[in-house]
């Protein structure tokens, strides 16, 4: 699934609090916003395995959660948003596509790397892949709830995400294109942090084994 769609899912986390204790909202947004969010920050540096953690996010999220049910403070919801909504994109991450430069081709076998069992989680490809119309429905569909519920700055993320979700998934097959000529004119110093996937002679590889 595409950033947005975890960033509006954090915070979705956060909506049941509006209704049990409103002044801590404000606090959960953020904290689920960021669990959404800080998974993906791996992005160059070891992609859906450096700060994911499907297993170990779930279960600190067991104890935190019950830490803010027993004792509600701005600290301990804090702590159970970020834990929650970092789990439920690493979590979410496996009903997706795998690692790989056009991932609606289908081939990687790679979702997220599960640090318990040291081995790689394969798609599901529920969502079929990063940026697809039933991703970008998945964002709609929980912006609609957060629009309705949260107040000013909130309602600026959420259409701030929005946005940025439909210019991606309008571009998503582009940006598949122009990654490895973009890949391809960096300098040597600077390639050699590209993940391989978006280098050429590596998708030339991978597309010619799927043939
Ligand atoms: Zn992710």
């Amino acid at each position: 699934m595409m950033l947005p769609t975890h960033a509006l899912a954090g915070m979705a986390l956060a909506l049941p609090l509006f209704a049990v204790a409103p002044e801590l909202a404000p606090v959960g947004l953020v904290a689920g916003l960021l669990g959404g969010i800080v998974p993906d920050l791996d992005m160059y540096a070891g992609h859906r395995k450096t700060l994911h953690y499907p297993v170990y996010y779930s279960v600190a999220a067991v104890p935190a959660t019950l830490s803010a049910l027993v004792f509600p403070s701005a600290a301990t919801v804090a702590a159970t948003l970020f834990l929650l909504g970092a789990a439920l994109h690493c979590v979410s991450d496996v009903f997706g596509s795998g690692l790989e430069l056009r991932p609606w081709e289908g081939n990687s076998t790679r979702a997220v790397y599960d640090h318990f069992r040291g081995r790689w989680i394969a798609p599901r490809r529920l969502i079929r892949y990063d940026g697809s119309p039933e991703d970008l429905l998945l964002s709609v569909g929980l912006a609609l709830p957060l629009i309705y519920a949260v107040g000013a700055p909130f309602q600026g993320v959420v259409i701030a995400a929005l946005a940025v979700a439909v210019a991606y998934t309008l571009l998503r097959r582009t940006l598949a294109e122009l990654a490895p000529v973009v890949a391809n004119l960096l300098p040597a110093a600077v390639r050699q942090y590209v993940p391989d996937r978006y280098l050429p002679e590596v998708d030339a590889a991978v597309s010619r084994r799927s043939r």
